[in-house]
């Protein structure tokens, strides 16, 4: 119930991610999530590729994202989880970036391994976070550690949007209600809050898509 009504992101096993916020009025520089976020929750919800999709939802409970997100690992997945979520300006430039440690799910290394690594993390400074490459950090960070560095995986936005997805969405509208915007705009657009991204289908379009949608062939999605 605060000025921010709702920021979500999706993201998928191959690191393509986007996301949307909605608020209302200015929002301060300096705003906390709680004074952004007003009485809200945090929803995370799982898609596996075989089987039932799960959620869990956590209060915003903590001062920062960051700490809720440490929240939702602690009561949802019982992992002990430490978060640090960084944001700002380098020579003009801005830059986001985080950090996350966990234990391993399969019991191994000790609460004194965590509480040091913990330590070792807090002492990253934003500079470092947003600049150096991952092995450079992990490096400087633990360099009196033996540290087995994944190959990495480039992050980048991807929306799923389509033209297909926009069509099947107009079908599940009445098609009396359909009609009507035609009458008045001449035209149905969808916008997609994701990417900016507007769909348009003329009268002929949509006759076109109802009938698709009416012949019991399946293809839209
Ligand atoms: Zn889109």
């Amino acid at each position: 119930d605060g000025p921010v009504s709702l920021a979500v992101i999706n993201g998928d096993h191959d690191q393509k991610i986007r996301g949307v916020a909605r608020w209302e009025g200015d929002i301060a520089e300096d705003a906390s999530i709680h004074d952004m976020m007003g009485k809200g929750y945090l929803v995370i919800t799982i898609e596996p590729k075989k089987g039932e999709r799960y959620q869990g939802i956590v209060a915003l409970e903590g001062d920062n994202l960051a700490e809720i997100l440490e929240g939702y690992f602690a009561n949802s997945e019982q992992l002990k989880t430490r978060i640090w979520i960084r944001n700002g300006e380098i020579d003009g430039k801005k830059y986001a970036a985080g950090m996350l440690i966990q234990v391993m799910p399969d019991g191994t290394g000790s609460p004194e391994d965590f509480e040091h690594l913990e330590q070792l993390t807090d002492t990253v400074k934003n500079e470092e976070l947003f600049t150096l490459e991952a092995n450079e950090l992990l490096y400087r960070l633990y360099n009196q550690e033996k540290v087995r560095l994944f190959e990495p995986q480039p992050v980048e936005f991807h929306c799923g949007c389509s033209r297909e997805r926009s069509g099947a969405a107009i079908v599940t509208i009445d098609r009396a209600e359909v009609n009507d915007i035609l009458a008045e705009l001449g035209s149905i657009s969808l916008h997609c809050d994701y990417c900016g991204t507007t769909y348009t289908y003329d009268e002929a379009e949509v006759s076109e898509l109802f009938i698709e949608a009416n012949s019991g062939n399946k293809t839209l999605h």
